[in-house]
């Protein structure tokens, strides 16, 4: 398909790309300011120095409040909507790791910067303990690390922090008909939070 493009007006076409030129370097050095902020830079900095070179880069999966996707990721796992409201206090960075040196990072960056840790894997806490806080504080969200391994051979499962028990049941399901795993009847909770202090369900009881 062939477009006709307008002709330039010629006093126009012979002023604009100077002037563009001119310009163009002031909105960079005005672009690149606004974007910067120290306090992020150096947390960054400090996730990025902790965590292992070879693991994917951390400022992928770390989110700060003027990132388009930190209200979503904070969002994606409050089950309670009595703590999803403009005054809920919010965490100064998000971390979703990928690699475990990202949570190693995560944690000793916070306790260097003296910020409080919440770990977040289903979100089931009904207080919101895993995402919020009255003191400055970041979350650790577990909902990439899912992975659910099941040997059959030795009836036992490794099941990573983020993967929810409704996941967990399945994958034991697909295996065999017999084997099951005695936690809660909400398919949705988390693992992290469940095996680390509740742990009641129909076969558990
Ligand atoms: C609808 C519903 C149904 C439920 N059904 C049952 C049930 O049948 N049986 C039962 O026993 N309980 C049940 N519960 C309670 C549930 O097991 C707990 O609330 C559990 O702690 C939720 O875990 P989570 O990972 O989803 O929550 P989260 O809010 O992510 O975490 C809960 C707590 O555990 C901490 N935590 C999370 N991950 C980690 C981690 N990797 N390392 C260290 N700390 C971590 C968090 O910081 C937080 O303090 C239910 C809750 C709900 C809301």
């Amino acid at each position: 398909m062939v477009i006709n493009l307008p002709k330039p007006n010629s006093q126009f076409a012979m002023k604009t790309p100077t002037t563009i030129l001119a310009i163009v370097p002031f909105l960079l050095l005005y672009v690149s300011m606004a974007d910067s902020d120290p306090i992020q830079d150096t947390l960054l900095q400090c996730l990025s120095n902790l965590s292992q070179p070879l693991s994917p880069p951390i400022s992928s999966v770390t989110y700060f409040p003027n990132d388009s996707s930190y209200t979503p990721v904070l969002q994606s796992y409050i089950r309670n909507l009595r703590f999803s409201t403009p005054k809920t206090p919010k965490p100064s960075f998000i971390v979703t790791p990928t690699h475990v040196s990202h949570i190693q990072a995560s944690i000793l960056c916070s306790k260097i910067h003296t910020l409080q840790v919440r770990i977040r894997s289903g979100g089931h806490d009904y207080d919101g303990l895993s995402y919020i806080s009255d003191v400055p504080f970041i979350i650790i969200d577990m909902f990439n690390l899912q992975s659910i391994t099941v040997n059959i051979e030795d009836e036992s499962a490794w099941v990573e922090s983020g993967a929810t028990l409704g996941e967990v049941y399945y994958r034991i399901a697909e295996q065999s008909k017999v084997h099951g795993y005695p936690a809660g009847v909400c398919p949705t909770v988390g693992v992290g939070g469940h095996l680390s202090g509740d742990w009641q369900g129909t076969m558990a009881e």
